[in-house]
């Protein structure tokens, strides 16, 4: 039995792989490296002294996933392959539906034929829009701000309908705040193409001078010293709630959504003035308005993720700072051409 990983060799997904080869399951990954590089592969491998069967495919190709499920013996999927840039989604909306929504009904209805019923999906705390009140818990109302978002959000609902329509479906919607950090090892880190949008990897990109300075936008909202508060989470934490969501499905039917933050919110200037002390580094900023849809404070409430996963977030602020900064000071050695 396997676990087949969509988008496997991404940010969160690679870190995923990691962790489900180390607590011992068989993979099957696909990925179409739209957002990543196939050097990703060999550092899972370095990493874990494991392999797995690794397909270069595409959701949007029915016929690749029908021989994926042919040719293996899939128990349940864990699905994070998408489009995911805010910005790039409200130019490009057609190519974010098609490719996210068609995928993943691609991917569902191959599912259904070959009996395999039981998912976690890479949901994302946007699904939340903009908070009426903090900490967030799964049930508040839901709303988005962007196709991006939207996606997210049709995809839960697709699914929701999915559950209705057949009990026999076993569906986990993890729901993320913002991931950070890299592999302990070095070997893995954030690796976006083209310019970031995130905060970390634009600190990064000032830190190692790519970036004169940092833009922070607004220092006038109602919080701590005025700027932004998220949910950094580290992304081994984040992988390691999959392990116990892919756990998890065998254990009931229906749908159950279930945040993955730490459930403490960290603003801008907390996060650069901890990245620059652990690393040693300076992190130049000035001060910018505002950035439109930005919310103010965003972050978990984490009791559902505790009840009903036995997960909890174990590495604070520092140990993201820290990974962040030697998975690309590792990272800017390697090259994909050697
Ligand atoms: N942010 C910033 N400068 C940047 C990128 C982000 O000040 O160059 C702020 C942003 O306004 C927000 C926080 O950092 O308060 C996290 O932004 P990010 O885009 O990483 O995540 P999201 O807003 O989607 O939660």
């Amino acid at each position: 039995m396997s676990i087949l990983v969509t988008g496997g060799t991404g940010f969160i997904g690679s870190h995923t792989c990691v962790e489900l080869l180390e607590a011992g399951y068989d993979l099957v990954v696909f990925d179409n490296f739209y957002n990543s590089k196939p050097s990703v592969l060999d550092s899972i491998v370095d990493i874990t002294g494991k392999g797995f069967k690794f397909y270069h495919s595409d959701m949007n190709d029915i016929g690749d996933l029908e021989k994926i499920f042919s040719d293996n013996d899939i128990d349940c999927v864990i699905h994070f392959a998408g489009f995911k840039a805010v910005g790039e989604s409200v130019e490009k909306p057609l190519m974010y539906y098609s490719n996210n929504i068609t995928g993943t009904l691609n991917l569902l209805n191959v599912m259904k034929d070959h009996n395999v019923k039981k998912l976690v999906f890479s949901s994302s705390a946007t699904v939340y829009g903009v908070p009426k009140k903090v900490p967030l818990t799964e049930d508040m109302p839901l709303s988005v701000t962007n196709p991006y978002g939207r996606t997210k959000l049709m995809i839960e609902d697709i699914l929701r309908d999915l559950c209705v329509s057949d009990p026999e479906w076993s569906v986990l919607l993890l729901r993320y705040f913002n991931p950070v950090g890299g592999h302990k090892s070095g070997l893995l880190c954030e690796d976006p193409n083209g310019i970031p949008n995130n905060l970390m990897p634009r600190i990064l990109d000032t830190a190692f001078g790519i970036q004169e300075k940092l833009t922070v936008f607004g220092n006038d909202y109602d919080t701590v010293d005025g700027t932004g508060v998220r949910d950094y989470i580290h992304v081994t934490d984040l992988a390691k709630g999959h392990v116990n969501a892919a756990r998890k499905l065998d254990a009931f039917r229906g749908i159950e959504a279930v945040n993955l933050g730490t459930g403490r919110g960290y603003s801008v200037l907390e996060l650069i003035k901890t990245f620059e002390r652990v690393n040693n580094v300076s992190v130049p900023f000035e001060f910018a308005p505002r950035r439109p849809g930005d919310v103010a404070e965003c972050y978990a409430d984490t009791k559902k993720a505790y009840d009903f996963l036995g997960w909890k977030a174990e590495l604070g602020i520092e140990d993201m700072c820290r990974d962040s900064y030697v998975a690309r000071v590792n990272h800017s050695g390697r090259s994909d051409e050697e």
